[in-house]
């Protein structure tokens, strides 16, 4: 048979702020083992901890793009418990008052906007890091101390497809606010996942956590597979044992890390070293002076507003610096669809082929302002605006230039048009002949010649317009 599925999420994301959550030690990752210790993180007798202020700010920035509610005061609490990576042997959290409270993530799915609530946002301290080599294991404390913002959700996702999804929109998030690295790998963002199965949806069942999911793939792999694995035990009769469990990614299996721990073991107490503060406007203020923009406010805005393909709206809001690059050329007047197409389309396909992103070559706003103004006067052909988009890729400089350079420029100047006109006419007496009795399609069998005499230089429109005028001129005057 099956169940009910409830998935919750807890990510814990590093700040990058200059220095630790409690010290003036630097907030650095892959330097020399134990470099940026000091006697605060390594909770020597006599120190005593200050919160950062740079920390609490960022904290702020997520708490607002999550709509939680903001905690007057700010309250640390002790978490006890022992491991070689804690020094202090307890963790400085916040358990009976986070900083955030109640909020919501929204995200795209299945083609809609969906909501998660957010239970709660915390700030914490990181502990360091173990290396086990063959026979020793050694501890890196330059981690232990960096501040971290873990956020709770409540186990409101129905399956791997779409928590892993949420998680991926989640990552954008938190990039888009520049308030972490996030970078999976270096362990900047990481997140742990609930799950529990029940026979209908309004109860909860025996919740297994799933640790060490270290790639958003990771995620779905590792709930897909226990919910295969609980279904099995449920169907049977047995009880789903409440625990932790790691995802082995080797073996692409969970297994049994330990029975899960239960809030009282942890003896939480209120940090008697760190006075309760009131968050005062000033951090507030700094907190709100820069403007937010969110992935999934850009991606309703790019689908509703713009009325972008799904495609071309997920590359904007993905590759955040095509999106902001959009929406300035659109800023500027230009049309949005045209945009939308070379930047997704030709701009982009041209960056891939030279191995680079927008962002670091030397394509400036202006350049690319520069050539939809040529696409629009139709100084250019579309086949040659792609050679020209290539061009502009490999740094050979601004589009005028280029045309210039290479000899693209359409002639649009009436003297020269005129004169190859009059030359087309000249050679083609028959068909003037043809055009007096009536012929319709002697102005086009003439087109075609006055843009093979010019090898395709012509500006079309202009040079209808010139050689309609001279063959006017010849039709009448014999008549
Ligand atoms: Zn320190
Ligand atoms: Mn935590």
């Amino acid at each position: 048979m099956s169940y009910c599925v409830h998935i919750g999420l807890e990510i814990h994301v590093h700040l990058n702020t200059n220095t630790k959550m409690f010290c003036g030690c630097r907030a650095q990752f892959g330097e020399e083992a134990n470099a940026y210790i000091c006697p605060v993180c390594m909770g020597l007798p006599g120190t005593l901890p200050v919160p950062n202020k740079e920390a609490i700010v960022k904290a702020i920035q997520i708490i607002d793009s999550l709509q939680c509610k903001l905690a007057e005061t700010l309250v640390f609490d002790r978490k006890n418990y022992f491991y070689p990576d804690m020094p202090k042997n307890y963790q400085i959290s916040q358990y009976r008052q986070p900083v955030g409270g109640e909020g919501k993530f929204s995200y795209y799915y299945a083609g809609e906007l969906r909501h998660i609530a957010i239970r709660e946002l915390h700030l914490e301290e990181d502990a360091g890091k173990l290396v086990h080599a063959e026979s020793e294991s050694y501890v890196d404390y330059n981690r232990a101390g960096y501040p971290l913002v873990e956020i709770v959700t409540q186990p409101e996702l129905r399956s791997p497809e779409e928590t892993e999804a949420m998680i991926r929109q989640f990552h954008k998030t938190i990039q888009y606010l520049d308030v972490s690295d996030a970078t999976m790998e270096e362990g900047s963002f990481r997140c742990d996942a609930n799950i529990s199965l029940s026979k209908d949806a309004k109860t909860l069942g025996a919740k297994v956590e799933i640790k060490n999911l270290n790639s958003f793939h990771f995620v779905k792999k590792a709930l897909l597979f226990e919910i295969e694995r609980q279904t099995e035990l449920l169907n049977e009769g047995m009880p789903v044992k409440l625990e932790t469990r790691l995802w082995n990614a080797n073996k692409d299996i969970t297994e049994g890390m330990r029975s899960k721990e239960e809030v009282h073991d942890y003896r939480y107490f209120q940090e008697p070293d760190i006075p309760e503060v009131s968050i005062s406007q000033d951090v507030i203020k700094a907190a709100k002076e820069k403007k937010l923009v969110l992935p999934v406010s850009r991606l309703v805005d790019l689908l509703e507003q713009y009325r972008l393909s799904e495609q071309v709206a997920m590359i904007f809001v993905d590759e955040k610096e095509f999106g902001d690059m959009f929406y300035r050329l659109c800023e500027s007047g230009l049309e949005a669809q045209a945009v939308a197409q070379w930047l997704a389309g030709d701009l982009r396909g041209s960056l891939s082929v030279v191995g680079s992103t927008l962002g670091d070559v030397p394509i400036r706003f202006e350049d690319l302002k520069e050539f939809f103004e040529l696409l629009q006067e139709e100084l250019i052909s579309g086949r040659k605006a792609k050679q020209l988009i290539h061009a502009m890729t490999e740094g050979k400089g601004s589009p005028r230039n280029i045309l210039k350079a290479e000899g693209w420029t359409l002639i649009t100047d009436e003297v020269s048009i005129k004169t190859m006109a009059e030359e087309v006419c000249d050679t083609n007496p028959t068909i003037i002949e043809q055009i007096k009795s009536g012929s319709a399609k002697g102005v086009d069998f003439l087109m075609g010649a006055l843009m093979r005499l010019s090898k395709g230089q012509i500006q079309p429109q202009r040079g209808k317009e010139i050689l309609q005028r001279v063959v006017d001129e010849r039709t009448e005057n014999s008549r």
